[in-house]
């Protein structure tokens, strides 16, 4: 199934510096910053660089180094935060929404890390 992209998307225009962000850690393939409407204490949403629309377009298109780069740039984020279960923190949510029955706003592949309070159950 092709992929197709927009340039015009949110976080594209984040990436390419034509808006602000609250920037939480950058690495070569990722960037992290949080999210202009926190759910949470803590609500980061981590990005790869690349014009990925979701996961399932990351994980085919992607390469090897960026899709390394963005799982470790998640744990990173959650480190900085403080929230590692076990470590020094009380645990987290990784969300990613995705497409129309995902409810996914911004169509560039995105990660929410929520902590900073119990987030609660699942609402199904
Ligand atoms: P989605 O619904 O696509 O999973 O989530 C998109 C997220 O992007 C939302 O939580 C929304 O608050 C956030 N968001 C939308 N526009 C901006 C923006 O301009 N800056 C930042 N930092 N976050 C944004």
């Amino acid at each position: 199934m092709p992929y197709i992209y927009d340039d015009q998307n949110i976080f594209a225009k984040i990436l390419r510096g034509e808006i602000p962000c609250n920037k939480v850690l950058e690495t070569e393939h990722s960037l992290a910053f949080t999210d202009i409407a926190p759910k949470a204490p803590h609500h980061v949403l981590v990005i790869p660089k690349g014009p990925y629309v979701c996961h399932d377009h990351f994980a085919t298109a992607a390469s090897e180094a960026e899709i390394v780069d963005f799982t470790r740039a998640i744990g990173q984020v959650c480190a900085k935060l403080g929230v590692t279960p076990g470590a020094d923190g009380n645990g987290y949510r990784l969300i990613s929404n995705t497409g129309n029955d995902g409810v996914q706003e911004v169509p560039h592949l995105h990660m929410h890390i929520l902590a900073g309070r119990n987030i609660g159950p699942m609402v199904m």
